[in-house]
């Protein structure tokens, strides 16, 4: 059993100005307690909450004696938190700040400090008493009202001072089994594509992820160049017209399809997938080719930690095991001769140095994750049997022959819903 969350966001009716008033007192109490506690977690190299907790807890409670007293402890998360991610930032060098800018502020509630009172409204304790507060439902909260999901005890709001609202974050959370897996999906994960080996095919779903966060970088260079020469830096037009550009949306959809695809096949097949442990900085070997650190970073982000976050999340959700395995070599070793493969220079298609073959450097990399996999763990799947030879007997592909994936074009995946769409494709054995 596993427990998996989801956020499900609705806005509060139009509060009178009254009752606003109260949330935005409570806002500022808040704000000034999450940036002094953020400023001396920084400072102090402190990043665990409870040693925050332990060591502000009563100044805090000085300070704001009429606040209820587990906002002191939800700042205190909410302060470790922004000073663990701005410490990492810090220390890979991708900013030149003393401390993180407190720009957005969240309120974050704890189970002393909101309660439901209906399937429509809710309680929020506050300096000024319990306020009650009713929200618009729409479709998705429905949905997860009258499904398997239970309300978790920790809730967000934020202000909306433009139209009084609040917008309240629910957190939904449910116990999914994950299955005994009767296999293994290999998935390789590349910057702009990522390949999956299916009961002996390999499929390489093209993602372009590379090309679209450069493209967007680029766009967005010279947007800024053109509208700071005009309007001077940092105008208004400038950051509405980059608002348009809409990249986290473009990322989100392709990676989501993506993820949706691969965990549905291995949760009708009841396969564990298998993915490459991404190390600490795995970048600077991946994308070494781009100079820019941060753009450097982003494409990882992007491609590599952004779509396996979405596969391991659709996973869990589906109850699908995720299984592990080392990268060193995956994409070297000849699945077959256990010999070197050499690519050359910045070819996708190596040559084995014992049987001679050509491999796509995917389908290799696929096939190694499946055999690291098989080695690993035997406990995590049953091996499986009757699916490929995997004692070393003859292989039945032509030595001279490519070994070669089903390659599938963005704009052909991003309408499926699962791999049964591949049917029409005519698939080529890639078998061992
Ligand atoms: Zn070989």
């Amino acid at each position: 059993m596993t427990s998996i969350a989801r956020t499900v966001i609705v806005n509060s009716t139009r509060l009178p100005r009254k009752v606003f008033s109260v949330f935005v007192e409570l806002e500022g109490m808040y704000r000034n307690m999450v940036e002094q506690l953020t400023m001396y977690a920084v400072s102090s190299g402190i990043t665990s909450f409870t040693r925050l907790k332990a060591l502000k807890y009563r100044e805090l409670r000085k300070q704001y004696p009429h606040l209820p007293s587990h906002y002191a402890y939800t700042a205190c998360q909410d302060a470790s938190t922004r000073a663990k991610s701005f410490l990492k930032l810090k220390k890979k060098g991708l900013t030149d700040r003393e401390y993180p800018e407190i720009r957005n502020v969240t309120i974050w509630l704890d189970d002393h400090l909101w309660k439901t009172n209906s399937l429509t409204s809710i309680s929020i304790a506050t300096h000024k008493g319990w306020v009650v507060v009713k929200f618009e439902p729409h479709k998705q909260y429905w949905k997860y009202i009258s499904r398997e999901w239970r309300l978790a005890s920790e809730a967000k709001i934020k202000l909306d001072k433009r139209n009084r609202q609040l917008i309240i974050y629910l957190v939904f959370m449910k116990e999914v089994d994950v299955y005994k897996p009767r296999g293994y999906l290999p998935v390789d994960v590349n910057e702009n594509s990522v390949a999956l080996l299916v009961d002996g095919v390999v499929y390489l779903f093209e993602t372009g992820m590379e090309r679209l966060v450069l493209g967007y970088y680029y766009r967005r260079k010279s947007i800024q160049e053109k509208y700071d020469k005009l309007y001077g830096v940092n105008s208004r037009v400038r950051r509405k017209t980059m608002r348009k550009l809409k990249e986290r949306n473009r990322k989100q959809d392709i990676k989501w399809k993506l993820a949706n695809i691969i965990v549905r096949v291995a949760y009708e097949k009841q396969y564990t997938v298998v993915l490459e442990k991404l190390g600490k900085n795995p970048a600077g070997n991946m994308i070494k080719r781009i100079k820019d650190e941060q753009l450097r970073h982003r494409i990882y982000q992007a491609s590599f930690k952004g779509i396996q976050k979405a596969i391991e999340e659709k996973a869990r959700e589906l109850g699908v095991p995720v299984f592990y395995v080392d990268p060193k070599y995956t994409s070297k070793t000849c699945p077959i001769h256990k010999s070197q493969i050499t690519y050359d220079n910045g070819s996708r298609i190596g040559k084995c140095s014992i049987g001679g073959e050509l491999w796509h450097r995917d389908v290799v990399a696929c096939w190694n994750l499946f055999f690291k996999a098989l080695g690993g763990d035997g406990s995590i799947a049953p091996s499986p049997r009757g699916l490929l030879p995997v004692d070393g007997s003859p292989v039945p592909l032509g030595s001279t022959a490519t070994h070669e994936p089903i390659e599938i074009q963005r704009s052909l995946w991003a309408r499926w819903k699962s791999l049964d769409a591949m049917r029409d494709h005519k698939p080529i054995q890639t078998s061992i």
